[in-house]
């Protein structure tokens, strides 16, 4: 299939607007005869609701959580970007987008990551005004800091809780309208299918996840806000409900899946501590504003961090990169870390971590400056490790973190699946190949608020929609063959549990497609994931019934999905032979040690097509140009 992205011609700083003219409208009286369905109420989902019935559509929402506001979203901890230069440090839309352009590799869409640069200021305005409480400086204005891949303070927050505030003001406003009734709010429901009729996204079918009833649902568009894949790892700082399950079965529906190989490797996550873990904890990326990076210049040097001075630490990325400093973008920092870890330089008990020491910056604020800044975090840090990080430098490795890959999406947000719209984490737009710190809240919010709302106008203007209801046979072959799958799955009665599978294929996909890879190993690894699959579905135990709630049965199914997907992720790291950003082929770097790109044969965006069970997919290609900015290899020295 011939990929177009339908990026508007003309200057960039203008295709936006353009855009905006140029798309057709509906006309107010006409937007309450639609009905639109939109599954997640995180950033996307929530802002992107909200935003449409406000509009005058009609919305379906839905979410696995009991309320929208247990969304994954709430978790994001160190803030927003955008691109107001409050802090006069020569910030403009040009550099948001040229640092997000460079800190993907080059690898995103030149017309997507302007126009998110562009409204990025639009959001903040739109926060403030639902009273989000960014921080703020002495003279109340918005205070500013810093984050990975930028030289200048453009990061909005609310200490480490950005997230939570950033989604209950998307969560009022959607209450807002679930209280006028033009949102129609579906808790507890995991979406299991899409339904496509003559090629176009009509409805979906969704367990509701307490009585365990299969549930259809028609509309005029569905809209998927189902968050990242990062889960695939077992082990990550996403939420426990954090799934592919949404996005890998539209995949099979016909949805293209781009980059599924890039992921995001964040440096600064608690250490790993033990074989009966179910969950990493982040700390955030703006600590790095003020804590230093070191390892012993010794390896195997066992001294507590107080005992060793200032000449035998070494402060590697300071020293590697001035410019930057600690402040490197992530999928360098991640690098280095495990780098250091690899010669012996790592810390702990396990040898696996680094430190970030904050002494420094508390001889230099006070404690009580640290504490304003960062203190739920420093709290957090110190429940789960019984240190405290005023007194004692944390200790911090890498952990998967966040997905750039997902769904392909056009210009206009939607998928390969005519009316199957797809926003934040779940597309694979704007962050190309690593994604900048502070930059998922304001993608996910810049689709929700800024974006769909008129790109959706513009396809359901244009579209000739058929009456379709729950009763089209196409939504009944949904329920026969899902409910099939369940009731196998439930059937198989074997002897591991679904977590013990899901930690397995967790291992496999750390040691083989984490942060760096080679192709033997990716090989080897997808051998494994398909040996691992026939044992699940030979050996899986599911207790309980489908009749209600049944937690191992939910799990049971997204676990499925992730054993599919894996090798998806393993297929597409294969067939891209470079490195670039969170994917590090270890055959391809630069003298030092730094991700060498081909962009002669790889400025693409690889988007895989489903083609039947067991079968492999097929690549197509969306060539990426660049006319707005030279590629060169990234350097933050
Ligand atoms: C610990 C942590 C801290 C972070 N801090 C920051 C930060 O400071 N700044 C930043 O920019 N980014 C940060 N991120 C990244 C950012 O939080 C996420 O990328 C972003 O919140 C994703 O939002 P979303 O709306 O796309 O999806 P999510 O918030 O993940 O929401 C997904 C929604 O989809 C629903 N859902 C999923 N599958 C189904 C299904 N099958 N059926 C029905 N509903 C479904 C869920 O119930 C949920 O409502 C952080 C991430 C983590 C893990």
């Amino acid at each position: 299939m011939q990929l177009d992205a339908k990026i508007p011609g003309g200057p960039l700083a203008e295709k936006w607007d353009k855009h905006r003219f140029e798309l057709k409208l509906v006309n107010p009286a006409n937007k309450r005869k639609f009905e639109i369905i939109v599954v997640g109420t995180g950033l996307a989902g929530g802002s992107a609701s909200a935003s449409l019935a406000e509009l005058g559509y009609n919305v379906k929402t839905f979410c696995i959580q009991d309320s929208p506001r247990r969304a994954h979203s709430i978790a994001a901890q160190g803030g927003i970007n955008a691109a107001k230069n409050y802090t006069n440090e020569g910030d403009s839309i040009w550099r948001l987008f040229y640092d997000t352009i460079k800190g993907g590799d080059f690898r995103a869409r030149e017309g997507n990551v302007y126009r998110l640069a562009q409204v990025s200021n639009n959001i903040i305005d739109q926060c403030v005004a639902q009273g989000v409480p960014f921080a703020r400086d002495y003279g109340g204005l918005l205070a500013n800091r810093s984050f990975g891949g930028s030289q200048v303070q453009r990061t909005f927050y609310a200490r480490g809780q950005t997230g939570q505030q950033l989604l209950l003001g998307a969560y009022s406003a959607l209450m807002r309208q679930v209280g006028t009734g033009k949102v129609k709010m579906f808790p507890r429901r995991e979406m299991l299918d899409i339904v496509v009729i003559n090629g176009q996204a009509r409805g979906i079918v969704a367990r509701n996840l307490i009585t365990g009833e299969i549930e259809t649902h028609s509309g005029d568009a569905v809209v998927l806000c189902t968050g990242g894949y990062g889960n695939v790892y077992f082990l990550s700082t996403n939420a426990m409900a954090s799934n592919a399950t949404a996005a890998f079965r539209a995949y099979k529906k016909g949805a293209y899946f781009a980059n599924p190989c890039f992921t995001q490797i964040h440096p600064t996550c608690i250490p790993v501590h033990g074989d009966y873990q179910s969950k990493l904890t982040l700390m955030s990326e703006s600590l790095r504003n003020d804590g230093r990076v070191w390892v012993p210049k010794n390896p195997e040097d066992e001294r507590r961090p107080h005992q060793i001075p200032e000449s035998e630490r070494d402060y590697y990325l300071e020293n590697k990169y001035p410019s930057f400093g600690n402040l490197v973008p992530r999928d360098v920092a991640s690098r280095n870390a495990k780098e250091q870890c690899d010669i012996g330089k790592g810390v702990g008990e396990t040898g696996l971590a680094v430190y970030l020491d904050f002494e420094d910056a508390i001889k230099r604020d006070g404690k009580d400056v640290i504490e304003k800044k960062y203190g739920n975090l420093f709290q957090m840090y110190e429940k789960i490790t019984a240190e405290n990080p005023y007194e004692t430098p944390m200790m911090i490795y890498p952990a998967i973190h966040y997905t750039m890959g997902g769904l392909w999406v056009d210009y206009n947000l939607m998928s390969t699946i005519d009316g199957l719209f797809v926003l934040g984490e779940a597309n694979f737009s704007d962050h190309g190949a690593n994604r900048l710190g502070a930059s998922a809240l304001m993608q996910g919010l810049a689709d929700g608020y800024f974006v769909l709302p008129y790109t959706i106008g513009g396809y359901l203007a244009g579209t000739t929609l058929e009456e379709v209801t729950t009763g089209h046979s196409a939504f009944k072959e949904s329920v026969t063959s899902l409910n099939d799958s369940i009731e196998k799955m439930l059937s198989i009665n074997g002897k591991r549990t679904v977590d013990d599978f899901h930690k397995q294929l967790g291992h496999i996909m750390w040691d083989y497609c984490g942060m760096a890879r080679n192709d033997e190993g990716l090989k080897k690894a997808k051998g494994m994931i398909q040996q691992l699959r026939e044992e699940f579905w030979e050996n899986v135990i599911v207790p309980g019934s489908k009749k209600d709630f049944n937690q191992s049965l939910e799990r049971a199914g997204r676990v499925a999905d992730f054993l599919e997907f894996g090798e998806l992720m393993l297929i597409d790291a294969i067939s891209r032979q470079e490195s670039c950003g969170g994917h590090f082929n270890e055959a391809y770097q630069t003298a030092e040690n730094e991700a060498l790109r081909d962009d002669e044969n790889f400025c693409h965006v690889s988007a895989w097509e489903f083609t039947g069970k067991d079968k492999e997919p097929v690549l197509n290609k969306e060539e990426l140009k660049f006319e707005n900015v030279e590629l060169t290899q990234r350097s933050y020295k």
